[in-house]
């Protein structure tokens, strides 16, 4: 077991990690934290970058079963007026959907597999890792459980530190960078049933954060009563906020009056908030992106290495690809500090840039723009405010940076 891979955190990223190690026969271990395995969040959205990774891994399918594949995305400002739309997916000629689904469903099919294919005791839970020491041929992992109790200690060729935005790893590596940084947007996330709305998957995004930004999209199809589950996200410029808990609980008068007329003729996005099913409360927050991942034989992954806001629905996206990168560096790589080197090469740069774009320019800028020109008013002639053109060149531009881009994305394929 001493050469084994050990992954810290069994979240998104460590479980595709432990899925790509394997299909390459590279022998891995994920310890995870929580005791159990809990259905955590709401929707979340896997683009087609991150859809042609988990193709790969077989698991189109299995997500395809629970998702929603995405249709569109489509921009309204906070009067409900229209401002653009794209298609999305296979639906904008990619070779890969775009899939919306509940985050516990994804998880579970990522649990699912790897129990499936790399045996029932792969993932250790009830193991939060609390530090590592390495040495020239190898590194130890220390654990404790959720009572505080001390565990066995864990040897192996190198640890991968997937331990999500509040990463241990990180801290013993960078141990004077403090809390992730909230920047003034606070976050109430939701599901609701509600009747489909526009095609039935159709992503929206609509208002602007100043005054009440929505994002709002199906995750599920019409159950007996013709109700779809809808995964809603209440973004607005505020002080107020609690420090990240996956499953904070939301108060609805927190922010309810900023929604209160949101009566569309194609959606009663009021009625939607009050309709909520489960109600989360959490601040958007990043970190300022690192210089270096790895270090000997130990890196960083994911959202312990790159945590992004949500505004491109990307953090997970970027993470699967950092899971992909890594094991394909471990495979080329016989020495693992190599390894994690070349994968730091591959993809500290790009998603660092991906960081940094989501700051300043993600998709949504396309309402700011709308917002700012109209001076938050209705407007008569959108024409008269921006062009299409000027707003398509917004969404490219993120693509680009991204990864997901058509052309270059299809001719992966
Ligand atoms: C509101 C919101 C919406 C989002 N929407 C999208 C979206 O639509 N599309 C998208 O691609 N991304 C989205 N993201 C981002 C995405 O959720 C994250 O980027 C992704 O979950 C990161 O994966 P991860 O594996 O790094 O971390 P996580 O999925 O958080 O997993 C980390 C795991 O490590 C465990 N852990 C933590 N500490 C330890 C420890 N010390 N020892 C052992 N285990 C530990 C945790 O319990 C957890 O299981 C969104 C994020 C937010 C906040």
């Amino acid at each position: 077991m001493a050469d084994s891979i050990i992954i810290i955190g069994g979240g998104v990223s460590g479980l595709t990690l432990a899925l790509s190690l394997h299909e390459l026969g590279i022998s891995c271990r994920v310890f995870e934290s929580a005791a159990a395995i809990k259905r955590l969040g709401v929707g979340i959205n896997l683009l087609p970058h991150a859809m042609r990774e988990l193709t790969q891994l077989g698991l189109q399918a299995k997500l395809g079963a629970h998702a929603v594949e995405t249709r569109e995305m489509s921009y309204y400002n906070r009067f409900g007026q229209f401002i653009f739309t794209e298609p999305r997916g296979r639906f904008a000629g990619y070779e890969w959907p775009q899939f919306s689904i509940h985050r516990g469903d994804f998880h579970q099919v990522l649990v699912d597999a790897v129990r499936e294919r790399l045996g029932a005791d792969a993932i250790t839970m009830d193991h939060r890792c609390t530090g590592v020491e390495q040495d020239d041929t190898g590194v130890t992992a220390h654990f404790v459980d959720t009572a505080g109790r001390s565990l066995a200690s864990v040897r192996g060729a190198a640890v991968l530190g997937c331990d999500g935005i509040h990463s241990a790893i990180r801290r013993q590596l960078y141990p004077d960078e403090g809390p992730p940084s909230y920047q003034g947007i606070n976050m109430w996330r939701g599901v609701s049933r509600w009747k489909p709305f526009l095609s039935g998957a159709t992503m929206v995004q609509a208002g602007w954060l100043d005054v009440g930004k929505m994002v709002i999209y199906p995750i599920s199809a019409p159950d007996d009563e013709g109700l779809q589950v809808i995964n809603w996200v209440a973004e607005i410029q505020s002080p107020r906020h609690v420090m990240q808990d996956w499953m904070l609980a939301g108060n609805i008068d927190d922010f309810y009056p900023t929604y209160a007329d949101w009566h569309f003729p194609w959606l009663d996005v009021a009625g939607l908030i009050r309709a909520h099913e489960v109600l989360l409360e959490y601040p958007m927050v990043d970190r300022d992106p690192l210089p270096q991942w790895t270090f000997g034989r130990v890196t960083l992954v994911a959202d312990a290495a790159h945590p992004m806001y949500p505004r491109g629905a990307n953090g997970a996206g970027q993470g699967i690809l950092d899971a992909r990168a890594l094991a394909r560096c471990m495979q080329a790589a016989p020495d693992p500090a190599a390894a994690l080197k070349a994968y730091e090469a591959e993809r500290l740069p790009a998603a660092n840039s991906v960081v940094l774009k989501s700051r300043t320019a993600p998709p949504d800028l396309i309402l700011q723009v709308v917002h700012e020109r109209s001076g938050d008013r209705p407007f008569e002639r959108l024409d008269d405010l921006v062009s299409q053109e000027e707003l398509a060149a917004i969404t490219d531009g993120y693509k680009r940076v991204a990864g997901f881009d058509r052309a270059s994305l299809n001719a992966k394929s």
